[in-house]
């Protein structure tokens, strides 16, 4: 067991206020394989001045020094990918092969682009008489959740690095061990000190005394809607900037002329990703009424390949859930999905055979559910699928849109102008047509109560600007 005792603040390792300690738990064994520091509001102010001094002088380098040093953190980024997989399958439970090329592998991809766009990026325009100026924010708050841990706080990160902000990072108390690494990275990097700080921590206390703070100028936030809300009515106290990433209840529409085989496929991999661990996941497969056996029967062949296992086995397609707390909540939702009276095809509560300890979740499958349904309504964040029937394309469109969520969807047709306009009429910030690819150049965000922030590429980098007018 490692024992992490500092935290990161002005460009040091500082030992915190009080001796508090997070134990970080591997769901796949049960086992405490770390503690880190529990901040409070006493580090929370220490780093806060940290970032505000560090601020004067970050927002005024030029787009090419920033570049600079966001190449350095890259290039170690890389250099320690390999570790920073198994340590993020070691906190987490996503299989190995997935943490490599997702949670290791996406945050190299986001940061780069964000160094490319630095040497293109116009910082001025012109309008009229107007010479308009897009200015850093200011010192900001980066509060992320555990389920792609470094690749929230890497969005977060390098965007508002990139724009001259400075930043208090306070990572999920479930997964920290990975945010450290990153403060080590930056620590090597050289950049100047109080521009990224790094304060562990519960929500209750460093997070709470970030979003209160008045020397922070804005909050980005990724997190479930319920803690989104608290966050926007107390940084109202202050008239900051809320940037707000939160849950989802996704839908995906099988249109009467898709490739169902290789739709239900693709749902599938969506929904069971991370172990169903994904705010952009596809939870609700809408499909014709009509063809229910036939998707049923690709849906029973296609989920068995999906068995929960040790996540470090190179092989592994599932792992387990995060917590205890969030597998009781998945139990939870199986259990109501049953009393509720839809039709559980797979799963299940059982746990997986063979697996005695670790807070796995069996693959879970329902059919016939109907709107009303608490697993149709709310996020389970587990690997539990709702299939949904529809009459005709009007009421595909009306259930999609039926829910107070709005991050994610997909449409699945033979013709591609049908999908297209049926993607158009749903009230969501993105929509992969026939398995169109995750772009991580295009802005990712909510609709609804799935928040109002955009994230990744130039849409993110826009997100820690604000804009100033001079006239001539
Ligand atoms: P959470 O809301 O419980 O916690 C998120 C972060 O907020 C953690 O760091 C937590 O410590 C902190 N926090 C908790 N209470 C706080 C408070 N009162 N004040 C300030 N900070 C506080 O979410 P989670 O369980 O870590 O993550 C799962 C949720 O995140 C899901 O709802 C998921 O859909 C959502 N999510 C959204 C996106 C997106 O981009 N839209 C991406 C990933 C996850």
């Amino acid at each position: 067991m490692k024992s992490y005792g500092k935290i990161y603040i002005g460009g040091h390792w500082c030992l915190p206020a009080s001796t508090d300690l997070i134990e970080v738990i591997n769901p796949a064994t049960e086992a405490v394989i770390a503690t880190v520091p529990a901040g409070s509001s006493v580090d929370v102010e220490a780093a806060v001045t940290a970032a505000r001094k560090a601020l004067p002088g970050w927002s005024t380098t030029k787009p090419a020094i920033r570049a600079g040093y966001l190449t350095q953190i890259y290039e170690a980024l890389v250099t320690r990918g390999p570790e920073l997989a198994e340590l993020m399958t070691t906190e987490l439970g996503m299989p190995i092969k997935l943490s490599q090329r997702i949670q290791a592998g996406l945050p190299t991809v986001v940061l780069e682009s964000y160094i490319k766009l630095l040497g293109e990026f116009a910082f001025s325009e012109r309008i009229g008489n107007s010479l308009v100026l897009k200015e850093p924010v200011g010192v900001v708050a980066a509060i992320t959740p555990w389920n792609y841990p470094l690749h929230q706080l890497m969005i977060k990160v390098a965007a508002a690095l990139a724009a001259g902000c400075t930043i208090v990072a306070k990572p999920s108390e479930l997964t920290p061990l990975n945010a450290l690494v990153l403060a080590e990275i930056i620590d090597s990097s050289g950049l100047p000190p109080g521009v990224f700080n790094l304060v562990s921590g519960y929500g209750a206390e460093v997070g709470e005394a970030l979003v209160s703070h008045p020397d922070v100028d804005m909050v980005s936030f990724t997190g479930s809607t319920a803690i989104g809300k608290r966050i926007m009515a107390l940084g109202a106290q202050t008239v900051k900037h809320v940037a707000l990433e939160l849950g989802g209840k996704s839908a995906t529409i099988l249109l009467d002329d898709a490739d169902i085989e290789t739709a239900v496929k693709a749902t599938l991999s969506s929904c069971f990703l991370n172990s169903g661990q994904t705010c952009s996941a596809h939870t609700r497969m809408l499909i014709p009424q009509d063809k229910y056996e036939l998707v049923v029967a690709f849906v029973r062949q296609h989920v068995a390949l999906y068995v929960p296992e040790n996540p470090l086995n190179t092989q592994a397609r599932i792992g387990p859930l995060v917590s205890a707390v969030q597998r009781d909540r998945v139990l939870d939702y199986i259990r109501s999905g049953i009393a509720d009276g839809a039709e559980l095809l797979i799963g299940g509560i059982e746990p997986p055979d063979g697996l005695p300890l670790g807070y796995y979740v069996r693959p879970t499958v329902f059919g016939r559910v109907t709107k009303e349904m608490k697993i149709a309504r709310e996020e389970i964040f587990g690997p539990v699928l709702s299939i949904m029937t529809y009459r005709d394309e009007d009421e595909a469109i009306e259930i999609a849109n039926d829910t107070v969520y709005g991050l994610s969807g997909a449409v699945w047709s033979a013709d591609p102008e049908r999908a297209e306009r049926v993607a158009r009429k749903l009230q969501t910030g993105q929509v992969d047509i026939n398995g169109g690819r995750f772009n991580p150049l295009a802005p990712f965000g909510g609709y609804k109560q799935s928040g109002n922030g955009r994230e990744l590429g130039r849409y993110g980098l826009e997100e820690f600007l604000q804009t100033k007018s001079l006239q001539f």
